[in-house]
């Protein structure tokens, strides 16, 4: 017997999304039977980490959906057919507009890990129905960042790790949680390396900080006293680079004033580190040649986060650390993730909430729903994502969609959220149909991965692209004349196509929403290897030739002019089946992509002034008898997954996920390993396993997430974290939950 064909496909399972090769096999000849790394992923390079393995588990869920539903009165769903369901789901929706306004629909999600082109897609489908505002997970942890790297660069940064001489892990576990590409080859190269230096900043002992040079255990919500310390100790020694920040920046004298008496042993000891070692580490990093600095998780779902955000800039730019090999960049991007383009002053409707990056704050969600405001929130859109369980205070999110008048869900799978709609659309999974990720970061050379479907969807099923298409349709907003004029000159030549394209653009602005839908409509069976929805990539590379004609050719794609050089991209992308290289950057390009007003990096951010000099005052632990513990609610283990991994399987060890404690707190409380105990917070409580771990410290506790999953056949095993966590436990300033600092209690079951 011959084996089957190894495809080209990509892990969808972190954004890294590695390349990777798959056979498909089974009764049936659907399920993924054998995945590897890919070798010709330009990133990845054939690295995959234990995840990808059972991807077959996502494909083959026993949630999934194949049929419209439809909810009836007596609560319970019916299946219908797709021209009755789409064609009321838009009745609905544009009545809700028609009454109340278009801004009354919210919209949420957009794609997960590697499926971001219903995002793209949608665009028409939010446009005609005026839906303003939206959100997406993104806003669960990034949005503080996006608003201060906005504000210092006018876009946001990534390190590199590759070349650094000293890698600094902030909150972040990239043994588990990854992020940067191979990154255990990485992390491994740069501990067995004597000149190089491995950083982790972290509570608990992770299994990255195992390999480290450096751990600094801050206490758990401390790092903004630790980061404070950090700079000032920079200020203080005059660590400060002074030939690169007098020829990069702007705002020092603004910002020394706050760091010139900072008291770094008193903030260090409210770090609960050692000032000898936090010295020693600040003096490490300025005699480095370079430094790569990443924040996640563990500090952006925690107290300070948008000021912790602040500070570790201050630390890279202040010690010269942009902009050079190994250090911080801005790359060119196909889509600007990570870059704050919302007016300064856009809120949310009812509780006023910044919004940042076009993304209001998850957790002001509800509030904006269970209100009596004129504004509130009346209906939602909810799109390749689960709201309900993976957004904080799970039971005040079930309250606030049971408000809503109208819930259409677009989903693989029969979700929590799913299970609240009135409609739930059923898709194709994310190998049925062409896909891509916009997490494109990486410098000097950048990818794109472009994938083709492994498989057929199953009967009547199909992607976002052409449901949002099919919206557009009932709606009446895409003209037959329209996508027959753009196709016939596709067929004509890609000349023809670009002056077809530029001229429906000119003929109507409002033309550029709906694009995507029109690109899918009239290119997308003409393109090869089943890519139909890369159809609106098209128009994406035209963009990106705009902005980084340079960056492009270096990748070796060759045109005279920005359209030409556009077609070459995607030509190039639409062939290259495991990825390509679209961008090769010098590291001179960077200071081109300093987007502030004086092309320079801004220091002073004085909307944080207040809470950084508040830090002086404000007690780093809290002293509560009721709550003495510190959850990490939602922590990222060995075989954690989000949540479109519905099948209870996937945990072979450890299936109820268990929280972690430290063995002095299990024994004073009499828990014993392996035991059970219930953990009680101020939204919730739940029985949990309990494993004794030294890696945490005393009085920290941590759960894994992706657990405590309705499924239709099978008990939901573990805890959903946000069965304990409170919407109004969150940043002050972008909003962004503090699901790493949920007061907690702990008792023997
Ligand atoms: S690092 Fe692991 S989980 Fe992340 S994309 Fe790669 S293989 Fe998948």
């Amino acid at each position: 017997m011959t084996a089957a064909a190894w495809k080209s496909t990509a892990c969808i399972l972190c954004e890294c999304n590695c390349g990777i090769e798959v056979q498909l096999g089974g009764d049936d000849g659907r399920h993924l039977t054998k995945i590897r790394g890919d070798k010709a992923h330009p990133a990845s390079q054939g690295y995959a980490c234990e995840k990808p393995s059972r991807l077959d588990l996502y494909q083959n869920s026993a949630s999934r959906l194949t049929k419209p539903l439809r909810r009836r009165d007596d609560g319970s769903f019916e299946e219908i057919e797709w021209d009755t369901a789409i064609r009321e789901v838009t009745q609905k929706l544009a009545a809700i507009r028609d009454e109340h306004g278009g801004d009354k629909i919210f919209y949420y999600g957009g794609g997960g890990q590697g499926n971001h082109l219903p995002g793209a897609y949608s665009r028409s489908t939010r446009h005609q129905l005026g839906m303003k505002y939206s959100s997406n997970a993104l806003a669960q942890e990034k949005t503080g960042e996006f608003w201060v790297a906005g504000k210092m660069l006018g876009g946001g940064n990534r390190s590199d790790f590759e070349h650094c001489e000293v890698g600094i892990f902030l909150g972040k576990n990239p043994w588990f949680s990854h992020s940067i590409p191979r990154a255990r080859v990485t992390l491994r190269e740069i501990a067995r390396d004597p000149d190089r230096c491995l950083v982790v900043i972290d509570p608990r002992r992770s299994e990255t900080a195992d390999l480290a040079d450096i751990h600094l255990a801050v206490r758990p919500g401390c790092d903004a006293w630790l980061l404070a310390a950090m700079v000032g100790i920079v200020v203080q020694d005059d660590l400060v680079d002074h030939a690169f920040v007098e020829a990069h920046t702007s705002g020092l004298e603004e910002v020394l004033p706050h760091f010139r008496e900072l008291p770094v042993g008193a903030y260090c000891e409210k770090a609960g580190v050692e000032e000898d070692a936090v010295r020693a580490l600040v003096e490490r990093i300025a005699r480095a040649e370079s430094i790569a600095l990443f924040e996640d998780l563990g500090v952006q779902m925690n107290r300070h986060s948008t000021l912790v955000s602040w500070l570790q800039r201050l630390l890279m730019f202040l010690t010269g650390n942009f902009g050079r090999k190994g250090s911080a960049y801005r790359s060119a991007q196909l889509v600007g993730i990570g870059d704050d383009n919302t007016p300064e002053g856009t809120r949310t409707p009812v509780t006023g909430a910044r919004i940042i990056s076009g993304l209001m704050p998850c957790n002001v969600i509800p509030d904006e729903i269970l209100s009596d405001h004129p504004n509130r929130f009346r209906a939602a859109f909810v799109e390749a994502a689960n709201p309900v369980h993976s957004l904080a205070d799970g039971p005040r999110m079930r309250e606030a969609f049971e408000a809503l008048e109208f819930v259409v869900v677009v989903d693989v799978a029969l979700t929590e959220t799913a299970r609240m709609a009135d409609y739930v659309l059923p898709m194709a999974t994310q190998f049925e149909k062409a896909e891509a990720t916009f997490f494109n970061f990486e410098y000097p050379a950048n990818y794109f991965h472009l994938r083709s479907p492994l498989l057929e969807p199953p009967d009547g099923l199909f992607s976002e692209a052409e449901l949002h298409a099919r919206i557009a349709e009932e709606l009446g907003v895409l003209p037959d004349s329209s996508v027959k004029a753009l196709r016939e000159a596709w067929d004509e030549g890609r000349e023809a196509f670009r002056a077809c394209f530029m001229e429906q653009l000119s003929n109507d602005p409002g033309f550029f929403s709906m694009a995507p839908v029109a690109l899918y409509r009239a290119i997308g069976d003409r393109l090869p290897h089943g890519l139909a929805e890369g159809a609106a990539v098209w128009a994406l590379c035209q963009i990106a030739a705009q902005k980084s004609p340079d960056s492009i050719r270096r990748a070796d794609f060759q045109g005279d002019d920005p359209g030409t050089l556009g077609d070459a991209l995607f030509d190039g992308i639409l062939e290259a089946r495991s990825g390509v290289i679209f961008a090769v950057d010098e590291w001179e390009e960077n200071w081109k992509r300093v987007f502030t007003a004086d092309g320079r990096i801004q220091l002073a951010i004085p909307e944080l002034y207040g809470e950084l000099d508040g830090l002086a005052d404000e007690p780093a632990t809290r002293s509560d008898e009721e709550f003495p513990f510190v959850l990490s609610a939602g922590e990222r283990r060995s075989f954690t997954a989000n949540t479109i991994i519905r099948n209870p399987a996937w945990r072979r060890k450890d299936p109820n996920g268990a929280l972690y404690i430290h063995p002095d707190d299990a024994q004073r409380l009499g828990i014993a390993d392996g035991g059970r105990a219930r953990i009680v917070t101020r939204r919730g409580s739940a029985e949990v396993d309990v494993a004794h771990s030294d890696r945490m410290q005393s009085g920290h506790v941590s759960l894994p997430n992706g657990l405590g999953l309705d499924y239709p056949d099978a008990d939901a095993p573990g805890v959903s974290p946000n069965e304990l966590t409170r919407s109004e436990d969150r940043d002050g300033f972008a909003g962004t939950p503090w699901h790493k600092y949920t007061p907690a209690r702990i008792e023997a079951a």
